[in-house]
Formats: structure tokens, sequence, C-alpha cells
């Protein structure tokens, strides 16, 4: 036998042998920490914090963390907290304990926002679509924010940046066999008797049956003693003395066209305003807890539009930022985790177009989201017949991508569209204006998802002369970061199961 070979061989025997041991070692940790089971100890010696957060990336994981961070560093831009450091951290990646969550569910490793906040909220797993409800959709399960509101008197704000009704904030009060069930969840969501909501526009006000009209979900949320806010200017204005309400943001209606990050004028409230204002009017002494979710992280990864992933992960952040203040007044008594539900799109740093290399600070010439570019442009060229050449104008004042032929393209030559990168975009130009066909062969679907061909063609190819790219439009079975700082911290640090992220809330917190 050659001596190479041999040598692979022992190796190999030995590594098989390090393995075995290493894995009857895991074991008994394992075994022996299931006996002790140390952070349920450690729980129970722990005050419980008065003041919790919880903030959901929908769709983040390590990658849509990561690429906001990377980017703001490309662009030079320091989070207020790594000044002095000189990092490029989110805030929220600064905190002192980080762990991990592993997100699968009963139907797949790919898993969806209702059964993934099912486990965060409830610690069970369940079958995608379903809100804290068993396999068999016969058991309801109680989630935390209702144990708290219940046993410990705290009271509850539910913040997102989609529709209220939607299912990462649903799994918080309703308890529905399917997520689409709008018009009941809505129902629970007033039921809940929570006192503060503010988010997106509930979706099917009137039923989800729209031959058969219910009553308005929002005159019965005032008939049970709901203030709704429809405006910016009243929800200025609120105060705890006005009791519980549900504030609708203007510009979060029931649309996925506006306010993203990208999209936010100056002066509009972004999602820390809202938290900001859950704080004023929940601060008391019983205590609280806040869940906010940046729902649209995962609504931009679906739609493959990395620079507004990018936007929303760091209003997100912004966000975080307002409970970070809180703390800062209550650090003896306030529990903040940041984490997501899953990961959304396949996100990743790194292209095979562009090898190792990374132009981060190309996203930067992108003004607006791919819903806004939807609204506002195409449906006009659509309408309008508009040619490929205006397109091409509206492309490089929007997203900055050049043709070869441009004045600017010597100056900017990252940004240059190659003939490969003209001839995908013509073509799917075409097929956008091609209007009959919706139907999609399997090459159309992996080019373009079900989104518009134009628009995800541009970011497609603003993401990739970035050095960034997605392998899905759907989700995907990464991990996701669990990040926490304040009291009880220490317990999430770690890799465990997403149920284990509710075990540990509910054993610090004293609920049953
Ligand atoms: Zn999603």
């Amino acid at each position: 036998m050659n001596k190479i070979l041999k040598r692979i061989i022992a190796g190999t025997a030995i590594s098989a042998l390090a393995l075995t041991a290493f894995f009857m070692d895991l074991r008994k940790d394992v075994t022996s920490i299931a006996a002790e089971s140390p952070k349920a100890a450690e729980a129970a010696v722990t005050d419980a914090p008065k003041y919790v957060f919880l903030f959901i990336g929908d769709g983040m994981s390590y990658p849509q963390i990561q690429a906001a961070s990377d980017y703001l560093g490309a662009m030079g831009q320091i989070r207020s907290s790594d000044i002095l450091t000189g990092n490029k951290y989110l805030d929220f990646m600064k905190f002192p304990v980080a762990g991990s969550a592993i997100t699968y569910d009963s139907t797949s490793f790919c898993p969806d926002s209702a059964s993934t906040a099912t486990s965060l909220s409830t610690g069970y797993k369940t079958y995608s679509g379903i809100i804290n409800m068993d396999e068999t959709q016969t058991i309801a399960y109680e989630t935390i924010s209702e144990k708290l509101k219940k046993q410990l008197g705290y009271k509850i704000g539910i913040i997102s940046t989609v529709n209220l009704n939607h299912a990462t904030p649903a799994a918080f009060y309703a308890h529905q066999p399917s997520r689409n069930n709008y018009y009941a969840i809505g129902l629970e969501m007033i039921e809940s008797d929570f006192e503060y909501f503010a988010g997106g526009a509930l979706k099917n006000i009137t039923g989800d049956d729209k031959t058969k009209p219910q009553e308005n979900l929002y005159a019965v949320a005032e008939k049970s003693g709901y203030k709704v806010i429809n405006t910016q200017n009243e929800a200025e204005l609120l105060t705890a003395a006005d009791g519980k309400a549900i504030i609708i943001g203007e510009t979060l209606a029931d649309s996925d066209s506006l306010s993203y990050a990208n999209d936010v004028k100056a002066g509009e409230w972004e999602l820390k305003d809202y938290v900001k204002k859950g704080i004023e009017v929940l601060d008391n002494d019983n205590g609280f807890f806040m869940m906010v979710e940046g729902g649209k992280i995962d609504w931009a990864c679906h739609a493959n539009d990395a620079g507004s992933t990018i936007a929303d992960t760091i209003a997100l952040d912004d966000a975080v930022g307002e409970a970070i203040s809180f703390y800062n007044r209550h650090p003896l008594e306030t529990l903040i985790i940041v984490t997501g539900d899953h990961e959304t799109g396949g996100l990743t740093i790194g292209y095979a177009g562009t090898d190792y290399d990374t132009y981060l600070t190309n996203l930067s010439n992108q003004k607006l989201s791919y819903a806004k570019f939807d609204t506002d442009y195409v449906s006009k060229y659509k309408e309008n017949n508009t040619s490929f050449e205006t397109v091409l104008k509206d492309i490089k004042e929007n997203f900055g991508l050049l043709t070869s032929n441009d004045s600017q393209a010597s100056e900017n030559p990252k940004l240059v569209l190659t003939s490969y990168e003209y001839n995908l975009l013509k073509t799917a130009y075409d097929k956008t204006m091609g209007r009959n066909s919706t139907e999609r062969s399997q090459e159309e679907y992996i080019l373009y998802g079900s989104y518009e061909p134009l628009t995800v063609t541009i970011t497609h190819l603003l993401n990739n002369k970035s050095g960034i790219s997605f392998s899905s439009y759907a989700h995907t079975g990464l991990p996701v970061g669990v990040f926490a700082k304040g009291t009880g911290a220490t317990l999430f640090e770690g890799y465990y199961d997403n149920t284990e992220i509710y075990d540990n809330l509910a054993n610090l917190l004293k609920v049953k």
C-alpha cells in the first residue's frame, strides 16, 4: 500500500475513534444537563425582569445581520454605541450574550412564520401555517404574552412593520388552525385586551369571505374600548391616560408597497417611533412585555432585494436602540432579546461572479424598495408601453446601474452592466411588458420567482454587482441568532431549539 493511502486510512481510523469518544462525551453531557436542568435552576434563582422586550426580525438570520453590518462598515458609517471602538456592529450585535436557535417546524426544515412564532411564544413545534395550535388543530396553546397579562398583570405591547393580524404578531394573541383566518385573528386581537398595538392595517377587516361581510374590525375594537388611531398626528398625542390603543401606521397600510425603511419620508414615523410611544404608554410599576417585529426584512428577502433588507434590518436595530435607552434607566429590571424566526431568501455575502470581492457601497445607489419601484414605475411602464431606453434611465436614477455607453460609465466601472447582464435585463423587460403571461417555466421561476421580472432582475443585478446573492425566494433552514442583554440574559447562551426561547422566558418570568 502506498504511504499516502496508509496515512489517510490511519488518520480516518483515529478521527473515527475521536469522533465516537466525542459523541459519547456529548451524550453524557446532554444526559447530565437534562437531569440537572441548570438553566431552569438558574432561572429559578434569578429575579424576574419587570420589563421584557422581544424583537423579532422576520426572516432575519446571520446573513441579514452581517450584511447590514458590513454595508455600514463599507459606507464608513459607525453605529452610535461603537464610536469609541470603531467597530461596524449593529447595536444589538454588541449585547453581552449571544446564542443560536434552530428553527425547523413540524412540516419542514424550512419553516414559516406562523409555526416559528408559535415556538417562540408557546414553546411548541407545530405545522407551518398554524398559529398556536397543535398539529391536529384541536389543542390551543396559551402564549407567553397572555400568561404575563393574566398571571402577573404585565401590560402588553405588540408592534409590527407589517399587518397587525399577520402571522408573527398574531402568534402572541391568537390561536387559529390557519394564519389566513385574518378576520378571526383580528377578533382575537381585540379579545386579548392587550394595552398597545401598533403597526400595519388589519387585513380583511370585514371578513375573509368578501361575499359575506361582517362587522368592521375597527368598529368591534372601538366597542371593546380600544382607541383606534389612524394618523401620525393622533399617535403623537397618545398617552397612557387614553387607555388601550391600536395605532395603524398611515403608510403601513394593507399593502406591501409602502414604507419599507428605504421608502420612509422625512418626518414619517419609523419602527423606533412606535416602540418609543409603546414604552411611554406601557411603562408601569407592575411591568410590561413588548414584542416588536421587523416584518419587512422577510418581505424584502422574498423579493431578493438586498438594499431594502439591509435598510429594514438597520431600522430594527434603531428600534432596539429605544429599548437600550429604557434599559439604561432600569438596568436591573429589564431584559432585551433580539432574534429572528427563520432565514428568508438564502442570502449570502459573496457571489460567484465577483469571486472574493464585494462592492457593498454599490447598494447605496438604491433609492427605493422593489415594491415602490413596482407601484411608482413598473405599473406606469405597462400603462404607457414605455421604451427600454426610458426604463434604463429610471434604473440609473433609482439603482445606479449604467450601460457601457453612459457618460458616467468610466467613473463607476463597478456599476456598468456587462453585455451578459444587459441581456438579462432586456429579457426581463420584455417579459414584464408582455403582460399576458403570468405563467412561469422552471427557468423563469428560478430567474424571477413570482415577482415582476424587470424589478427582480434589477435587484439581482445590483446585489450581484455588490457581491451579494440569494439562493431562494422562500425561507431556508439556517439557525437564527439570539442576542440578549439584561436580567436573565445568560439563559440565552448556547446552541438550542427555538422552543427553548419560550422555556427560558417562562422559567425566568415564573409563569405556568
Ligand atoms: Zn416569509
